[in-house]
């Protein structure tokens, strides 16, 4: 008999995945202009110019066989380095190249660290709501899923409920912010206070807590400044990052695991990483892609463009009565319900060719997800059938 769980995982598709596969079907129906599909976190702003520039250097200017050929398992020397030179930079913070993985985007980046942390029956907190497929690289690794509701409507981290989370089987602690679903970004007061907590429990406890920092859509933040290196707050932090979002490359598959060397066992937690690399597969992350970002570092995709959709489709929503915590990153509304249950709910939007995702597998109910990364004519081409969708519920 081959793997029962593997199979169930095979046939039962996402909901996100599955409300998306309704829409590429739909829009061959009736038109892509009249479906409003805000299912999917597909960045639709284009990578900019930099990454085909760099593209066309690294073909013209290296030898194919090494641009094409396997780098070492945990990535080109150069490439970390070039990394970890941007993140003292940008963070002030020592990283250590010898301390990156390259990945192939955050789903590695994670599914490698939970690995390389993780024993059977060791537990993960994670504020809730979560990107669903947590619960799916958690429990492959072993572990179990702790969500822990965060305060409503802010999306802010709960410490109490956190703090009264935390046992002696809590290994992980994981973060995402700016976070999918909410699109909010944890306060840095909340993650001081989380990481003093993590402390005080670890040696309450006398065990080992790690926070692993889930970080796709750390550039895509609309408030000032530059958000918290939770490295520089917490020692035992592991950093799980991707480029598909930042750079709009989510095809790509790039990204890296960052381990912070001020943590006294980094060693063992980096070769572990690169054990669990090995086991799962995730081995010379692909060639051309790790020297396509190391020439474009500290750039980002034109945030602007989202930060208007969102603008413009949180204030028409808001007009039309739905209740809508304003985000402050990412490229996601959550909005609540306007009736209890979000999938009769999003059951209804479809009759408007509104294609939402209901919150329940993100860990919480009563909401639906909206993804504005679409067209600026999708954006305001959907505003009536928003409306339209609440008259219902007057
Ligand atoms: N983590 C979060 C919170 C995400 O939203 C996503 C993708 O949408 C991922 C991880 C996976 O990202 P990647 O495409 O880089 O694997």
């Amino acid at each position: 008999m081959i793997s029962q769980k593997m199979l169930q995982l095979g046939k039962q598709a996402s909901v996100i995945r599955t409300i998306s596969e309704y829409g590429a079907k739909r829009k061959k129906e009736i038109g892509a202009e009249n479906v409003y599909d805000f299912s999917l976190g597909n960045p639709s702003i284009p990578a900019p110019d930099s990454i085909g520039k760099a593209i066309a250097e690294l073909v013209a200017e290296m030898d194919p066989c090494q641009l094409h050929g396997y780098t070492s398992s945990a990535g080109d020397m150069g490439v970390r380095s070039a990394i970890a030179q941007s993140v003292r930079e940008r963070f002030g913070f020592e990283a250590d190249p010898a301390m990156i993985y390259m990945t192939c985007g955050a789903a590695a980046s994670l599914t490698c660290s939970l690995h390389a942390l993780l024993n059977a029956g060791d537990e993960v907190v994670v504020p809730a709501p979560f990107f669903p497929e947590y619960r799916v690289f958690v429990e492959k690794a072993g572990g179990v899923l702790v969500p822990v509701l965060c305060h409503q409507p802010s999306f802010q981290l709960d410490l109490e409920a956190m703090e009264a989370a935390i046992n002696e089987k809590t290994k992980v602690v994981m973060l995402n912010s700016p976070n999918n679903p909410t699109g909010a970004v944890y306060s840095e007061e909340s993650l001081q206070a989380l990481c003093a907590i993590l402390e005080k429990k670890e040696t309450e406890l006398g065990t080992e807590i790690y926070l692993l920092c889930d970080e796709p859509y750390r550039e895509l933040y609309y408030g000032k400044g530059t958000l918290p290196w939770l490295p520089n707050l917490y020692d035992r932090t592991v950093v799980a990052y991707s480029y598909s979002k930042s750079l709009s490359l989510p095809g790509e598959r790039i990204g890296y695991i960052l381990v912070s060397p001020r943590m006294e066992n980094a060693g063992d937690v980096f070769a572990a990483v690169c054990g669990a690399g090995r086991s799962l597969g995730f081995v010379c992350a692909p060639s051309l892609w790790q020297r396509v970002i190391a020439k474009c570092l500290g750039e980002t995709a034109n945030v602007e463009e989202y930060r208007e959709n969102c603008r413009i489709l949180s204030e028409a929503l808001t007009e039309q009565g739905y209740t809508v915590t304003p985000p402050e990153g990412a490229f996601y509304l959550f909005v609540k319900s306007p009736e209890e249950d979000a999938n009769v709910f999003c059951e209804k939007a479809k009759k408007y060719e509104l294609l939402l995702v209901p919150s329940d597998s993100f860990g919480v109910k009563g909401f639906v997800r909206i993804a504005y990364c679409v067209s600026r004519k999708t954006i305001t081409d959907s505003i009536p059938a928003f409306r339209r969708l609440m008259e219902e519920y007057k």
